[in-house]
């Protein structure tokens, strides 16, 4: 489970009639930016001979955005580092779902409003014990740096796709290959390709060119 959480938007930080300017001018969004970056994170393994480096971890960075960029191509979604974007997932060290009072670990988590926004985040623990854990005995360090980069990007593109299509099941998803397959506790989410599964004709809908 990547987790999704629906939110109550607290409608009385905005006034009266403003409101409905706001949704007015939301509904016609012509592109959606979505912000991703990564926290202060790290992670350490005997696998990986000690802890990244701060090359590997640009190295990561690198592959998780080509992964977001590949994903979302063809649609009206600008991606970027920003933090003030209208969606955004940032990578940090670890996630503990809420809803349990032992320590549960999640993958990611996102808290969205149709047509308002999101944010959400996904754990750089979670995704790299797993590449680690997913590594045929074959795979030497520089494929366990790129395993860990898919990883986040490829849980970073479910995340926003929570935000995007708020509403959507995307969790029905029964092709472990896609993004939208409801866990990140598969070897698929680290080596191999991946693909769209249902959400990507309600992506076009909402977000095609
Ligand atoms: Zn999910």
């Amino acid at each position: 489970m990547m987790g999704v959480q629906s939110v109550t938007l607290v409608l009385a930080v905005l006034s009266g009639t403003g409101i409905y300017g706001v949704l007015a001018s939301l509904s016609q969004e012509r592109v959606a930016s979505a912000g991703f970056w990564f926290e202060d994170v790290s992670f350490e393994s005997s696998r990986l001979g000690g802890p990244l480096t701060r090359e590997d971890m640009a190295r990561i960075a690198h592959v998780a955005r080509s992964e977001l960029t590949a994903a979302f191509a063809g649609l009206r979604v600008t991606l970027s580092g920003r933090q003030d974007a209208r969606y955004r997932v940032r990578v940090v060290q670890q996630l503990l779902d809420r809803r349990f009072k032992r320590e549960v670990a999640i993958a990611g988590e996102s808290r969205a409003i149709r047509g308002f926004g999101g944010v959400g985040a996904v754990s750089f623990y979670f995704l790299a014990s797993g590449a680690v854990a997913s590594a045929p005995d074959s795979a030497d360090r520089a494929a366990l740096v790129d395993a860990i980069g898919r990883g986040v990007g490829r849980a970073a593109v479910h995340e926003f796709v929570h935000q995007l299509l708020p509403l959507a099941p995307i969790h029905d998803s029964s092709d472990v290959q896609s993004y939208e397959y409801a866990s990140a506790s598969r070897r698929e989410q680290y080596f191999g390709a991946m693909r769209w599964g249902p959400a990507r004709p309600l992506l076009q809908r909402a977000y095609g060119g």
